[in-house]
């Protein structure tokens, strides 16, 4: 089968012929449909996470927003039927019985496994999941549209859920990329005024067309007070990799006001204990999310209230969607399409 491998850290993806993989007892083989392009596979390819690095098996197999068909399943597996449209995200496999995944908390199960890093991911013609962690996909969503939803989507839906965004709040959203669109989407369906901040024009446009009520250029020097303006916001989703990004949402946070820490910058955040203090913050991690937030979100992708712009690419395209998104041209998520 054809996949896009890392083979270093750091150099393009190479697509290349590689065995077609068989599904072990308890997986299913996927013909892969479409992959969505996270900017953490880019992260990972760079080799911006040490500890990742260090346990991933090269030459990897990128890619952890999958939507594919089921071809074939090893034994022991029940309730899937082949041909059926299903997907794969972030979770690889999670343990099922720890303190975690006992509270319905298992996108940080102590055991779990990620996709790309402990098994091949999504940018290749083929690939082997298991069953217990393949989400059905409504027939209704075409694949391109179900993939970014089992990463970006479910990120930002469990950091909506976890800032505990609610009518009325105004929320600033920080960084409208593949996830930040759809946390606009997310936060405006839950009631939310929402201002979106990014650096560039075409995506504050974007956002203004998913709800936004106010968009920000954060390269204005102006950014914090015009955000100020409207109000402070009560919660900040910083879905960009970037320090100053989460130095603005520090400056302009209504007080007891909710940091949502999703963007994964290079370097340490800081705050300033004074500023903390004063104004009793709160911060919340989110970590993707669980396989029931999952099919609760593609229920709601079901319906049509939530719409990822999407880009499709061919697999051969991986390198110079990897350097569009380093540049912050990709409007939306990148997609690609293996076949
Ligand atoms: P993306 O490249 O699609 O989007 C990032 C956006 O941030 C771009 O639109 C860019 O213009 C904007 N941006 C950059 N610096 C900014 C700044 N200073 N102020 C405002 N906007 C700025 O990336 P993505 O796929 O949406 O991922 C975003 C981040 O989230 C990455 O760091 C990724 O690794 C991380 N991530 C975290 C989780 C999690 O579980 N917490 C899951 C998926 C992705
Ligand atoms: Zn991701
Ligand atoms: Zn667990």
């Amino acid at each position: 089968m054809k996949a896009a491998r890392l083979h270093m850290l750091g150099q393009p993806l190479e697509v290349e012929e590689t065995p077609q993989p068989e599904p072990l007892a308890g997986e299913v083989l996927i013909c892969v449909e479409a992959c969505g392009v996270c900017h953490s596979d880019l992260h990972m390819a760079l080799g911006d996470w040490p500890d990742v690095a260090a346990r991933m098996a090269m030459p990897a197999i990128l890619g952890h927003e999958v939507a594919g068909r089921i071809v074939e399943m090893g034994a022991g597996v029940t309730g899937f039927e082949l041909g059926q449209r299903v997907g794969v995200g972030w979770l690889h496999s999670t343990c099922g019985q720890c303190e975690f995944c006992r509270s319905d908390a298992e996108n940080i199960c102590l055991e779990r496994t990620v996709t790309g890093i402990a098994a091949p991911g999504g940018f290749a013609e083929f690939m082997r999941i298991r069953a217990s962690h393949a989400i059905p996909i409504p027939e209704n969503i075409p694949p391109e549209q179900a993939a970014p939803f089992f990463c970006a989507g479910l990120t930002v839906y469990h950091a909506c859920r976890n800032a505990g965004i609610r009518a009325g709040q105004r929320v600033a959203v920080i960084g409208i990329g593949g996830l930040g669109h759809l946390a606009v989407q997310i936060a405006r369906d839950a009631g939310a005024e929402v201002v979106a901040v990014d650096l560039s024009e075409p995506k504050l446009e974007l956002a203004r067309r998913l709800g936004a009520a106010e968009t920000v250029d954060a390269r204005s020097s102006e950014a914090a007070k015009l955000l100020k303006k409207g109000g402070r916001p009560h919660v900040a989703v910083v879905t960009a990799g970037s320090k100053p990004a989460y130095d603005l949402a520090l400056r302009i946070l209504r007080r007891r006001g909710t940091l949502a820490v999703v963007g994964l910058p290079k370097e340490d955040v800081t705050f300033n204990a004074d500023n903390f203090v004063v104004g009793e913050y709160h911060i919340v991690g989110a970590a993707v999310g669980t396989r029931q937030e999952t099919r609760e979100l593609l229920n709601l992708v079901a319906t049509g209230r939530l719409h990822c712009e999407v880009e499709t690419h061919p697999l051969e395209a991986i390198n110079d969607v990897f350097a569009r998104m380093q540049r912050g041209e990709i409007l939306g998520r990148a997609v690609v399409i293996p076949k």
